[in-house]
């Protein structure tokens, strides 16, 4: 099967702002921020969505979540908030097949959201 965008960034084949790595994540700026901070979380691991992700695996979305912690600490966040975003699906606005994790901050979001 053909790579998402998200495994061609994982493997250095198409440049992004990346701002956080580990064994298991890769975070990068959003292409088309959405707010003035708009982070991409991704394990490094191809899962193509939220509700696929096997029970064996489930110990990425601990790793997604600790480590969208770290990168809103990194962009001083803590203090204005921040919101942190999957989208599974056609209805949940899914783009790209592969899970991710969108951090937004430093703006105020509305809710609920469109
Ligand atoms: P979603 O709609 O939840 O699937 O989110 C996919 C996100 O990926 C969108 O916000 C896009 O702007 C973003 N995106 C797509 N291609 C790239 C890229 N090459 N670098 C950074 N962000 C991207």
């Amino acid at each position: 099967m053909a790579k998402t965008i998200f495994e061609r960034i994982i493997d250095r084949e198409v440049p992004a702002d990346i701002v956080y790595e580990d064994d298991h994540i890769l975070a990068f700026r959003d292409l088309s921020p959405q707010a003035p901070v708009h982070i991409l979380l991704i394990p490094k691991k191809h899962h193509a969505r939220h509700g696929t992700v096997p029970s064996e695996d489930h110990p990425i979305f601990a790793h997604l979540l600790a480590a969208a912690q770290r990168v809103a600490r990194q962009c001083h966040l803590e203090e204005t908030g921040y919101r942190l975003v999957i989208n599974h699906g056609p209805d949940g606005g899914e783009t790209v097949p592969h899970l991710h994790l969108h951090l937004l901050g430093g703006r105020p979001l509305s809710w609920p959201p469109g």
